[in-house]
């Protein structure tokens, strides 16, 4: 019999370290284990040998688990350093690389359509000088590298991502295309699919448990070779990865905002790095972080500055809502508040020639306050420091909770008003579109009206055969959608992303523009027509439209990295946030003060965090969320190791934080509200 040894196993729970184990099987690091855990039975990742022999009564291993292969090394490396950098449990994180249900081959076939329909091969087009060039950089490295795709929209990046899969499957390797949510079209994945056919496999939230599965096993057990997917995809564990791809490199919504909160861009680079293989990064308009790490060297640049089809991007064009306001009014056409006099002759014009206009405003339902014409009281939710938005007639929704109640007409507070609504949301366009435009056909995308793959599939099928005239919608519309129609599109309102409390507003502002001035003309059609972008804003000067209009990027960026270099924001400084809530108002003060006094101590005890700017307590943006009080504190800091080991002494053993209250931890903070 063989002497049972102890190991140090990361056990599916909340637990910061690693436990120990005995065990007489022979044990590989990256095995999926069964232990016991109090009185259950749970999953545990074998991480080795434990060299502590010191506690007695220790559990043994019940047995290896033996429905999932072994962990391949690159893979197990890169789960670990996940956990360690950004703080999180390594038995939860190593959850998310398992599939969602048991393997099974089932025959009942799904209504549900193909997630990747089988397609005619389509071959690659001969390739343009500037994306010759770019295939033959990327590829003259070897190994582990990041390059940086900086290409404006519609220069042919997708192609490129295209030509580089055949060159990974040609070498028997496999792959993982990125894509955020929200760009994850069926248009997209039959892009692909047109190329690659049956080598795809999907994952995103669209697909159901049972879909996710079996693309899961087609990827691991090596069927499929190409996994197209959400920021989840990269847990998807693969053998022979030789290429990752991240479309939209820029996107917000690569981070994760809970449990994990990992960003899906700088974990697909860590990834490329324990598998050794090329990781492209693509944009039209990169994130600081990344153009950064391209003029540091780190990233390897390639830029594409023109576009394959048309003669040129598309024409921005700002309109001053405060000139527009006091132009005198045409008796015969009333047009609402929102709707300037020049929007609208374009959109008339469009329509007029057969072409496809859309209109995006980024806030749904039919207004975003219900006040009071008397006092002024505004309907706020019970649970979140929020107002509710108003939906149809009288339906009010919290769309941060997602708590309803119906509208009454009287004002609660003064029992003297009436409610009424104010301001606008992608509802209200909708409707009062319909009634300027008669005749016309006008549809909505939003989170409302598309929640499920086949409402995206029949809004992409309406306008992609003209059923659609005029398009409405919140960013879905502004993101990932190709229409050769599409001819015009229209900011409803560029002031609602301006002034909004995140040092990031400015490039996110900037982003949103460029995105959208991407949507229309990206197709080969006789008039040769860019197409044209509709801005409307009440402050046209306003620093985030200056270089947007001119499609300036470059500019944009050298402007932007001045402003956070001076205050040491990202990416010349790292940032860390720990957001402390409790159901208490004065617990979660009373956190939030011993919070920074704690950090306070450290800093002034330990001079390798003399340089830390310790940033707050201040109550969070948004007050109140889901019934807990919010307060932040941030950490600011030059390099991540010295604000890493700072947090996890301030963190310590967790035992000083009340019970119902939290401190959660956020390494490289996106969204600060
Ligand atoms: P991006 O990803 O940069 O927005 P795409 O790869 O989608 O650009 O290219 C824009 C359009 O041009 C697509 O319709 C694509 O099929 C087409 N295209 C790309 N490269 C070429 C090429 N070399 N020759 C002809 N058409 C191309
Ligand atoms: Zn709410």
């Amino acid at each position: 019999m063989i002497p049972k040894q102890h190991w140090k196993i990361a056990v599916h729970a909340p637990i910061k370290e690693p436990l120990t184990y005995l065990s007489e099987l022979s044990l590989k690091p990256g095995q999926w284990v069964h232990v016991p855990l109090g009185k259950r039975s749970t999953l545990g990742l074998v991480l080795g040998p434990a060299e502590i022999y010191e506690k007695e009564n220790l559990k043994s291993v019940s047995d290896i688990d033996p429905s999932l292969p072994e962990m391949s090394q690159p893979f197990f490396k890169w789960l670990t350093w996940l956990s360690e950098y950004y703080q999180y449990p390594l038995g939860l994180v190593a959850e998310l690389s398992r599939p969602a249900l048991e393997k099974k081959t089932s025959n009942r076939v799904s209504k549900r359509t193909e997630v990747v329909p089988q397609l005619a091969q389509d071959y690659a087009p001969e390739l343009t000088s500037e994306q010759k060039k770019c295939l033959e950089e990327i590829k003259s490295y070897k190994g582990f590298h990041t390059h940086l795709v900086h290409g404006v929209t519609g220069s042919g990046k997708t192609e490129i991502y295209l030509n580089l899969l055949e060159k990974t499957l040609k070498q028997n390797q496999s792959a993982i295309v990125l894509v955020p949510e929200i760009a994850l079209t069926p248009q997209l994945i039959q892009r692909f699919a047109k190329r690659f056919g049956d080598k795809i496999a999907a994952f995103h939230s669209q697909m159901t448990p049972r879909e996710k599965t079996n693309h899961w096993w087609d990827i691991v057990e090596g069927r499929k070779q190409i996994m197209i997917g959400a920021r989840s995809a990269l847990f998807c564990p693969q053998e022979n990865l030789g290429l990752i791809i991240v479309d939209e490199e820029h996107e917000p919504s690569y981070k994760q905002d809970d449990k994990l909160k990992y960003h899906a861009r700088d974990a697909a680079v860590m990834l490329g790095h324990f598998h050794q293989c090329q990781v492209i990064l693509g944009s039209a308009t990169p994130s600081l972080e990344s153009w950064h790490n391209a003029k540091l060297g780190k990233y390897h640049l390639h830029q594409l500055k023109s576009r394959v089809h048309t003669s040129g991007l598309p024409e921005v064009e700002v309109i001053d809502l405060r000139e527009e306001k006091a132009k005198p009014q045409d008796h015969q056409l009333v047009l609402p508040s929102w709707l300037s006099k020049s929007l609208y002759d374009k959109i008339s014009k469009v329509l007029d020639d057969g072409f496809q206009a859309a209109l995006f405003l980024n806030r749904r339902g039919m207004a975003n306050v219900v006040m009071c014409n008397s006092c002024g009281h505004s309907i706020e939710c019970p649970n979140c420091d929020i107002n509710l938005t108003l939906h149809s007639k009288s339906h009010l929704v919290c769309h941060y909770c997602d708590y309803h109640e119906n509208l009454k007409e009287n004002c609660s507070a003064c029992k003297i008003g009436e409610m009424s609504p104010v301001g606008l949301g992608t509802e209200k366009l909708e409707q009062e579109l319909k009634k300027l435009f008669p005749g016309k056909t006008v549809i909505r995308a939003d989170r409302d009206e598309i929640q499920n793959r086949e409402d995206l599939e029949n809004f992409i099928h309406d306008v992609e055969t003209g059923k659609a005239d005029l398009l409405v919608g919140t960013q879905m519309i502004a993101k990932g959608l190709d229409f050769p129609k599409l001819k015009l599109v229209g900011l409803v309102l560029a002031d609602i992303g301006f002034n909004l409390p995140d040092f990031r507003a400015n490039e996110r502002n900037f982003q949103l523009i460029v995105q959208m001035s991407g949507r229309p003309g990206r197709h080969l059609d006789d008039s040769g027509n860019p197409g044209q972008v509709v801005i409307q804003t009440f402050n046209p000067e306003h620093e985030s439209l200056k270089f947007a209009i001119h499609h300036d990027f470059e500019g944009f960026v050298e402007s932007e990295l001045t402003y956070r270099k001076a205050l040491l924001y990202p990416p010349h400084g790292r940032l860390i946030s720990l957001r402390i809530q409790s159901p208490d108002r004065m617990t979660a003060r009373d956190l939030a003060t011993t919070v920074s006094q704690r950090a306070l101590n450290l800093k002034s005890q330990f001079s390798q965090y003399e340089s830390l700017e310790i940033l707050g307590p201040a109550e969070a943006p948004i007050a109140k969320l889901k019934n807990q009080y919010r307060y932040h504190l941030l950490i600011k800091g030059q390099g991540s190791p010295a604000l890493q080991s700072f947090i996890k002494k301030l963190m310590g053993d967790e035992k000083w934080i009340p019970t119902r209250s939290r401190i959660i931890v956020d390494i490289d903070p996106l969204h600060l509200i």
